[in-house]
């Protein structure tokens, strides 16, 4: 067994261990790359990969692509009510990809989100808008003449800031402490392109990267309720409270503006859901030639002499090509489907260790009319319902659900990030009627490994009447719900602990150290296969990029190891020339 995480040398194109599966059995199909995994990541690399003429798979376990980009029908007595089950707004999407891929032929429609809105328990709201300093110094000086005054402040700060982390995004991490040439190029490229950060920059980047985003708006403002709205983006889909130290860090990964490539969107909504995002890059794979099964649920990751070689199937079935891309979280990806005694040590504890937990509960509801908030009264559609319907009153809220959680229970009081896309999409439920997304935590961690399902239904209904405190024909309105925990995110969706981006966002877990050091280049210990989960940089979220990056890599490799073939080529035959 290989002790160390090194990348095996290209020419020795071997790691330790047996092959694992047998290879002996009748060969299906062979194809150029197959792709594990038909969330939109999987989709991103096979689109890819089949535009350069290679004969693409993709498999899908599940009945249908997208994974945790997903429209669905939950409630079986009311079909025309669709939902996006689990991810909800759109931003990260590059437009290198949006434009590479056509998507927008192939229907990918965003509504720009309105403003950030949060109604109080005791009366009053805020709203909070991306592009608007004079409203939001009214509304903030409604709460805070000193805030409102800091605000534009604020936005310029961080707006300089996304700027330098943005293209960080669309950079491959250099292997950090490698002694390799090639490595060590990456690094000085990475310093060369950062050389005009000045000292200021690199502190406020440091203190961005470290603080908490408690510790950081106590910094800038002084009223609660504007700390609240503004540490929503800190804690998303993070087993963190907002006091924990690297949530800053979280905000600005929401936040980010300029990826180098042009600026991301503001959030918005994809007309459709979700799943019409991914259905569109299913339609761009499919478009360049790939092929994509679903109900093709992948056992193991079959090796030959040390390098991927092809997949088997829970029915039996193998197939075989040369380059294999997986998208599934790390744990499956290389612990079940590699094998621990395939992959060095240094690298199986890595992905042992990889940090997986959320503490999420996605609330989708079927509503007869849209909620009548007491601080902005009426049923009728209004700017407020257009955006974010925030339940994050202040920071000791959010700070509450999270301590309930870590100390074993389910909030008592749930933070939520609530949407009603359908103040705009009008495909997922019939006229006059709203679908409303309510993304919600915390439940303790653990609640990924038992379904919890009284609880949960109880924490729902919690969660309803923290709503129906500040809007009170809330809960009245609600016609269906779709209550889905940690458990169902992992045993239906492969979000193993139920952490929704495949691993969390913690300092550890970032850029080079993402997925585990030595192999943050969309490469992975085994020759030919290659990494596209949101496990890896610049993921989570429904951003595509380590889909783009897996497949650039095995596309790089190839036309290597192409040019190699062909130069050994042309020697052996100079030498046969005499
Ligand atoms: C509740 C929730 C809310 C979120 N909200 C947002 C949001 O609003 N905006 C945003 O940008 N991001 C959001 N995210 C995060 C985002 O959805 C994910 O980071 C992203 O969708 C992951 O994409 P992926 O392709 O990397 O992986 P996945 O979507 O997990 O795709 C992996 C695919 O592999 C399949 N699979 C698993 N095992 C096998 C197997 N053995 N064989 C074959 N196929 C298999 C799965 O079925 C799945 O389709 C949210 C996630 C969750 C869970």
């Amino acid at each position: 067994m290989a002790t160390k995480a090194t990348r095996p040398s290209k020419t020795q194109g071997k790691t330790r261990g047996t092959t694992r599966g047998t290879t002996s059995g009748a060969t299906v199909t062979d194809y150029d790359a197959i792709i594990v995994g038909g969330g939109h990541n999987g989709l991103v690399a096979a689109a890819y990969l089949a535009r350069t003429g290679a004969r693409t798979l993709v498999l899908e376990g599940r009945s249908k692509t997208g994974g945790a980009a997903t429209t669905e029908a939950p409630w079986p007595d009311a079909p025309d009510f669709k939902v996006t089950r689990l991810s909800y707004v759109m931003s990260l999407l590059p437009p290198t990809i949006i434009k590479d891929l056509q998507l927008q032929k192939h229907g990918y429609k965003i509504f720009p989100m309105g403003p950030y809105y949060q109604a109080f328990p005791e009366g009053g709201s805020i709203k909070l808008y991306a592009d608007d300093a004079k409203r939001n110094y009214d509304e903030v000086s409604r709460w805070s003449k000193k805030d409102a005054e800091a605000m534009p402040r604020w936005d310029a700060w961080l707006a300089g800031l996304a700027d330098v982390l943005g293209p960080l995004l669309l950079t491959v991490p250099p292997n950090l402490g490698s002694r390799r040439p090639r490595d060590l190029a990456q690094t000085l490229k990475l310093a060369w392109r950062n050389r005009n950060l000045d000292v200021r920059t690199v502190a406020d980047a440091t203190r961005l990267m470290t603080m908490s985003i408690a510790d950081l708006l106590d910094d800038w403002f002084e009223s609660p309720q504007v700390k609240g709205a503004l540490a929503v983006n800190g804690v998303i889909g993070t087993w963190a409270g907002p006091y924990e130290p690297g949530t800053a860090y979280v905000m600005a990964h929401h936040s980010i503006g300029d990826v180098g490539d042009g600026h991301l969107g503001n959030w918005g909504f994809q007309e459709g859901g979700m799943g019409a995002v991914a259905d569109a890059i299913a339609k761009a794979a499919r478009e360049n030639g790939a092929e994509i099964r679903t109900g093709a649920k992948v056992r193991n990751i079959l090796l030959k002499d040390g390098k991927a070689h092809g997949v088997i199937l829970d029915n039996g079935q193998q197939l075989t090509a040369k380059v294999i891309v997986t998208s599934l979280h790390p744990r499956t990806a290389f612990l079940d489907h590699v094998g621990r005694d395939n992959l060095p040590d240094d690298f199986v504890r890595d992905i042992e260790h990889w940090k997986t937990r959320s503490g999420v509960v996605k609330i989708n509801l079927a509503l007869a009319e849209l909620p009548d908030f007491t601080a902005d009264p009426g049923t009728n559609l209004q700017e407020h319902h257009t955006g974010s319907v925030e339940m994050a009153p202040t920071m000791p809220y959010i700070e509450r659900a999270f301590t309930d959680a870590r100390e074993g229970r389910p909030a008592t009081k749930p933070f939520s990030d609530g949407v009603i896309p359908t103040a705009f999409d009008k495909t997922l439920c019939p006229d006059g009627y709203h679908i409303m997304s309510l993304f919600t935590q915390w439940v303790p961690s653990d609640w990924s490994e038992a379904p919890h399902t009284e609880e949960l239904q109880a924490y729902a209904d919690r969660m309803i009447d923290c709503y129906n405190e500040v809007a009170p024909n809330f809960k009245s309105s609600i016609l269906h719900r779709d209550v889905v925990g940690p458990y169902e995110m992992e045993h239906d969706y492969g979000l193993i602990g139920g952490n929704i981006f495949h691993g969390e966002l913690s300092l550890e877990q970032l850029f080079h150290m993402r997925p585990a050091p030595g192999f943050a280049d969309y490469r992975t210990p085994v020759p030919g296969l290659y990494y596209a989960s949101s496990a890896t940089h610049a993921g989570g979220g429904v951003c595509g990029i380590p889909g783009m990056q897996a497949a650039r890599a095995a596309i790089a490799d190839r036309k290597e190891s192409r040019a190699r073939k062909a130069s050994e080529a042309l020697k052996a035959a100079r030498a046969r020339r005499g």
